[in-house]
């Protein structure tokens, strides 16, 4: 069969609109009301939130006896105040797992309880080449040693506090998105990127007039970062699970950014070898470019949802990110390919 058109230059709209929506684990409604408001323009889709947040959207299929499942989510890493330190700047506590050397130098914005926002910078307690000398590059990069150094006047906790700052402040970092000869640079691709598939392929979906082969829920996950993001909120009828979260490229992976990628195994162990088989079937034949690999250090809302219980199949498939949990980047191509893949999917 021919796989209906996908809406390139909407999926690439929709991803930038989304990169730049923080949405850190725990303070993602920014990035969770730009995904809902352009779901609700598929009349095809009923809504709903969960309690904890999680946006779960269901369409009818042609048949009705397998429910199915596809995730991804729109929470990323990100950190909270930690402690207002004697010279007014901040210390932080790390929301998801991350390297403290992958945040050096961003800029960030903390979002005060009282409702500011306030800009600022990450950066090493001893930064200045000229005062510190070798110490920059030799001291230790971790929760002690990085801060935030606030653009306001403030030399002391009191006038941190006074603008509206406390402990427990959420702080987003800044994307930086670039769109370059059809490379997204960006932080937070995972998984924006596999939101904005799921969301082109509702899409490209609606512009055929297609119905899914089952019914088919789309589940937009809110805490998967911390590791339990799908672990409630998936209706326990369903049968499979696919889950859209980027593929881990770097030395010794046969991921790259201009593929998808089937994800095998990862940290929490293999995904289901039936259902792995008939995605790649399916890539086989509608000639979707895909590699198989293993991700070493990696966990996806698959595993969360397993662990609490669910009785499903599950595959994990996303499209080739660089530097992931760093300044990231990946291609079209790869977003392409897993968008027709899940389009191939939903259609068999
Ligand atoms: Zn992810």
């Amino acid at each position: 069969m021919t796989l209906p058109t996908i809406d390139q230059k909407f999926l690439v709209e929709f991803l930038t609109g989304l990169l730049n929506k923080p949405s850190p684990t725990g303070f993602s409604e920014m990035g969770m009301d730009y995904v809902r408001q352009a779901l609700a323009s598929f009349p095809e889709l009923d809504l709903m939130l969960t309690h904890k947040g999680a946006l779960l959207a269901t369409q009818s299929g042609q048949r009705q006896d397998e429910p199915r499942a596809l995730t991804a989510h729109v929470d990323t890493l990100g950190a909270m105040v930690k402690e207002i330190k004697s010279n007014g700047r901040l210390k932080l506590t790390q929301i998801g797992g991350y390297s403290w050397n992958a945040i050096e130098g961003e800029g960030c914005t903390v979002y005060t309880h009282t409702g500011n926002q306030l800009r600022g910078s990450i950066l090493l307690d001893k930064a200045s080449s000229h005062v510190f000398g070798a110490e920059v590059s030799e001291s230790k990069r971790d929760e002690k040693t990085m801060e935030v150094r606030l653009d306001i006047r403030s030399n002391s906790p009191g006038e941190t506090r006074a603008v509206g700052i406390q402990v427990g402040d959420f702080v987003s970092l800044d994307p930086r998105v670039e769109v370059v000869n059809g490379f997204i640079r960006s932080r937070h691709l995972d998984d924006k990127a596999g939101v904005a598939i799921l969301v082109t392929a509702v899409k490209a979906l609606h512009e055929a007039g297609l119905k899914p082969a089952q019914k088919s829920y789309f589940f937009i996950s809110n805490y998967e970062e911390v590791g339990h993001g799908a672990a409630a909120g998936i209706p326990p009828e369903v049968t499979e699970l696919l889950v859209v979260d980027m593929a881990a490229v770097g030395n010794g992976q046969t991921s790259d950014e201009f593929h998808a990628t089937l994800c095998v195994k990862d940290s929490h162990g293999p995904y289901h070898y039936g259902m792995s088989q008939r995605l790649r079937r399916l890539a086989d034949t509608e000639n979707i470019p895909y590699q198989v690999d293993i991700y070493p250090y990696y966990g996806s809302d698959g595993g969360a949802f397993w662990r609490a219980g669910g009785d499903v199949a599950e595959a994990l498939i996303g499209p080739g990110v660089d530097a992931s949990h760093n300044y990231e980047r990946t291609h079209l191509d790869a977003l392409v390919a897993t968008t027709q893949w899940v389009l191939a999917y939903l259609l068999n």
